[in-house]
């Protein structure tokens, strides 16, 4: 159990440098923006980036349980897997600005709540926005 409990102290961690990769992920999307994709390209690299997104959180949570169960430490593997979710968030996170289906998010003037800006009223404190 202590080797789960140093992993997840290490997952932590890494929350720290997720700011850096964001900005890496920007740099590499910024550099892609010249690419001309139509939109039916654009929505199938966003399910293909999804997808990889599912697999990575598959293989993490594949990870996890073996460092539980007493297998071998794959920490770095780990934490590289991490990494790249960061990134495929992003590169998601850009494509669908670029395809306009990005919602809109507003934050609620009274209690600060993340909201889409098709709202009337804050669905949590229930402020007339
Ligand atoms: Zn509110």
């Amino acid at each position: 159990m202590d080797e789960l409990y140093s992993l997840l102290d290490s997952v932590k961690k890494t929350a720290e440098a997720a700011g850096e990769t964001a900005s890496n992920a920007a740099y590499l999307a910024g550099k892609k923006s010249g690419e001309i994709l139509d939109a039916a390209k654009l929505n199938f690299k966003i399910a293909g980036l999804k997808n990889d997104v599912k697999s990575a959180l598959l293989e993490i949570g594949g990870m996890i349980y073996q460092t539980h169960s007493g297998g071998e430490d794959n920490q770095e593997i780990l934490l590289e897997k991490l990494r790249e979710i960061d990134v495929l968030k992003a590169e998601i996170a850009e494509l669908e600005i670029r395809t306009g289906r990005a919602e809109k998010i507003d934050t609620c003037p009274a209690c600060g709540a993340e909201l889409k800006s098709d709202h009337a009223y804050c669905g949590h404190c229930g402020a007339k926005l």
